[in-house]
């Protein structure tokens, strides 16, 4: 998976948080809370002021009454506003009692409140016994709902039954009250039973002070049933909200485990897999403190994983996983990660204290590993990668280590390993990401390079040392990469090697030599052999003779100015193949040399089997403390032995004009180097063609 997908599935799976949706949850209902609280409010406050409407109706009635009868005679106005049966009597402005008898009761004016379906103003007074609302100083009412409630629990508990009144249904005395016949069809007899909350109300009369009355708040049971089950409805609306939220928390809850333990499981181990060592690693390396402990990330790889399958089964391979995935867990100390990466390939966290101690444990490990069963050997190679030093590096590259990074260093130290046996550990250096990183270049580039022909041949002259004929020319390949720039074969050609693209490159320089030939055979030039590298990783085919005749052939070029070279580590590989092969070759009519003799671990005695054409002397034996007199014996009895089994012999790499006149004393053949010129192109090697070698370098055009 791509680094860039693990990200997204990360910040995902940190998104869906539980948290999140709990904070969501309570921010709705939080709300939903606010919203009833002010609905019930606002109902009540309605419901009062409706009362307070019909109390005012009589009042100011009454008032009226009073006023237009100001001037006649007291006693009939007095009869006459009995009849209401109410007290009330009429204050001054100073509060002075004008009229009527003031009632103990009645404490002082609050302030002004307003009717709010009559838009007038009256004065509300306190009635000492019973406070469920007050009158703020810009004249709203602020009711205290507890205050009403509880007043009208404990009416209820008290029992007094004087102030719960039971109307008669013939008798309807009092006539503010009628019951309404559709409120008795739903309410039944509760619909008679009301209780009544004593308040002073006063209305300014145009004289000045004030005409004051003890009216009732009158609340009937149907008025509590509605007003308690629109507040029972709301109550219900909340909780049927919570309890939605409540089911989308749990429900969230167990997505996430779910994603958890889809996302982060290992099938075959039942534990964590690289996700998670992604996951938890990635936030133990960021929430580490700056000078806290450092880690190592580790990628430890049973080697013999697969041929362990391919011999018993896949089952019991996996078998052997799951303990070994166990037996992890029991040498892991805490904070600590461990998951499985590929089949075979186990990832670690581990605590870093010192390269010593690491290698202890990671031996430690290893061999605790090997002995999962003891009737097997098994190897792991462990790739090493320490994750930035605590001490003097800058806090937030500390805190922004990319664990994938590591993880994925790690394996780069552990490919260093390659295919060898034994247990073994690599700890990772940045080079090694350098030459990763080149190497996926050149793979990146490589195909398209091939079809764009941005590869080119190179020739390099081989000539007589005592006469400085051109007797022949070596094939080198050049890479003019648009994206790359100019780059010299022993920066791809390895790569090729081991990739297998190699195959391919040969393939090509060797239809480019062949054509190359005809065409200046055709245009008459004095054409002489031309040696074209093949390498090792070639020769496993073994129609390869037949593969080089064939594109020979296409080309038309003849086949005895074509040489094979094959490096001198090719002979190590199947002897028999390989003699096989280069005898084709020779009865095909091609020549075969043997590239960089004494380079390597030659084999004096392949030489005797081998049935070869050319030998050619690696240009280490002109260098450095070879150059000197040991050097030059062995050089001189290569070249007796070469001519004694009549092979032709090449000195490669020749500098210097001592060199030169050695080696043609010593009866070395040619000389291919810079003594005499360097690798160039086609066109300028073209103009050598025929001609003899110029003095020495200085003399030739430079060129690479
Ligand atoms: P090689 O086959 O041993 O080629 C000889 C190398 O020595 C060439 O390097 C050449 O430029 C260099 N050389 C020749 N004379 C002198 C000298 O006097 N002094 C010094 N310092 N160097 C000298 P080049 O071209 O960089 O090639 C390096 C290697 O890359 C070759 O070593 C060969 O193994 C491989 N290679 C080059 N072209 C091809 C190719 O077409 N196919 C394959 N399979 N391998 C190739
Ligand atoms: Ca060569
Ligand atoms: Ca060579």
């Amino acid at each position: 998976m791509k680094k860039h997908d693990n990200n997204m599935i990360i910040r995902k799976i940190k998104k869906g948080h539980a948290w999140l949706s709990i904070l969501s949850g309570l921010i709705v209902i939080a709300i939903s809370a606010l919203t009833l609280a002010y609905l019930v409010i606002m109902l009540t406050y309605y419901f009062i002021h409706t009362k307070l409407a019909v109390e005012y109706s009589s009042v100011s009635l009454m008032s009226a009454i009073y006023e237009k009868s100001l001037g006649e005679e007291n006693g009939d106005i007095a009869g006459y506003l009995d009849e209401g049966g109410r007290i009330y009597f009429v204050r001054d402005d100073e509060g002075s009692t004008l009229f009527g008898e003031d009632d103990p009761d009645c404490t002082n004016v609050w302030n002004y409140a307003q009717i709010f379906n009559t838009g007038e103003t009256i004065r509300l007074y306190r009635d000492a016994d019973y406070q469920f609302f007050s009158v703020g100083a810009d004249g709203s009412i602020n009711i205290e709902i507890i205050d009403l409630i509880n007043t009208i629990k404990e009416e209820k508990k008290l029992g007094d039954q004087s102030e719960i009144l039971y109307l008669p249904e013939t008798d309807k005395a009092d006539d503010l009250y009628e019951n309404d016949p559709l409120d008795y069809l739903f309410f039944g007899p509760i619909a008679d039973m009301y209780i009544r909350f004593p308040l002073w109300m006063g209305i300014e009369l145009p004289e000045g002070g004030a005409f004051i009355a003890k009216c009732y708040l009158s609340v009937k049971m149907t008025d509590i049933s509605v007003l308690g089950t629109a507040l029972f409805m709301l109550g219900i609306l909340l909780l049927i909200i919570f309890t939605m939220f409540i089911v989308n928390i749990i429900g969230n809850i167990r997505k996430q485990r779910k994603i958890f333990n889809m996302v982060f499981f290992d099938v075959v181990t039942e534990g964590h897999n690289r996700m998670w060592a992604l996951y938890r690693g990635g936030k133990l390396i960021k929430n580490r403190m700056p000078g806290s402990r450092q880690y190592a990330a580790v990628d430890l790889f049973f080697v013999n994983y697969n041929t362990f399958c391919v011999c018993h089964s896949v089952a019991e391979g996996e078998e052997l996983l799951r303990k070994m995935y166990r037996s992890l867990g029991k040498m892991l100390n805490r904070g600590e990660i461990r998951a499985v990466g590929s089949p075979g390939e186990f990832l670690l966290l581990l605590r870093y204290d010192d390269y010593d101690r690491l290698t202890g444990r990671l031996n430690a490990i290893i061999s605790q590993l090997e002995k999962t069963d003891t009737d097997h050997t098994f190897y792991f190679h462990a790739g090493v990668s320490v994750i930035s030093s605590s001490k003097g590096e800058n806090e937030r590259k500390l805190r922004h280590a990319d664990i994938e990074q590591e993880f994925s260093n790690a394996l780069t130290a552990r490919h260093t390993l390659g295919e060898s046996s034994g247990s073994a550990t690599a700890f990772f250096d940045l080079k090694l990401v350098e030459e990763r990183r080149w190497r996926d270049k050149v793979e990146e580039h490589s195909r398209q390079a091939l079809v764009n022909s941005e590869f080119l041949v190179y020739y390099q002259p081989k000539y007589d040392p005592v006469t400085r004929e051109l007797k022949g020319a070596e094939a080198l390949i050049r890479w003019q990469s648009p994206e790359l720039g100019f780059v010299s074969p022993g920066k791809f050609i390895p790569i090729f090697e081991s990739n297998g693209f190699i195959t391919e490159i040969d393939h090509y320089m060797l239809s480019h030599v062949a054509a190359d030939q005809k065409r200046w055979l055709d245009m008459g030039k004095k054409c002489v052999p031309v040696s074209v590298n093949v390498s090792r990783a070639h020769f496993i085919e073994s129609d390869l003779a037949e593969q080089i005749r064939d594109i020979v052939d296409a080309a038309g070029a003849p086949r005895d100015l074509i040489e094979i070279e094959l490096t001198e580590s090719a002979f190590f590989d199947d002897k028999n193949a390989l003699i096989g092969t280069i005898g084709r070759l020779k009865e095909y009519g091609f020549s075969v040399s043997m590239d960089d003799f004494g380079s390597g671990f030659s084999s004096l005695n392949s030489l005797k089997d081998m049935p070869l054409d050319v030998l050619k002397i690696d240009a280490e034996f002109f260098r450095g403390d070879n150059a000197g007199e040991r050097g030059q014996i062995v050089v001189s009895e290569t070249i007796k032995l070469a001519r004694s089994l009549n092979m032709k012999t090449v000195a490669e790499g020749v500098e210097e004009k001592e060199q030169v006149d050695f080696l043609a004393g010593q009866g070395c053949d040619m000389i291919q180097g810079y003594y005499f010129a360097k690798p160039m192109p086609a066109g300028e090697y073209e103009n050598k063609m025929g001609e003899p070698a110029a003095q020495d370098i200085s003399e030739s055009i430079p060129s690479m």
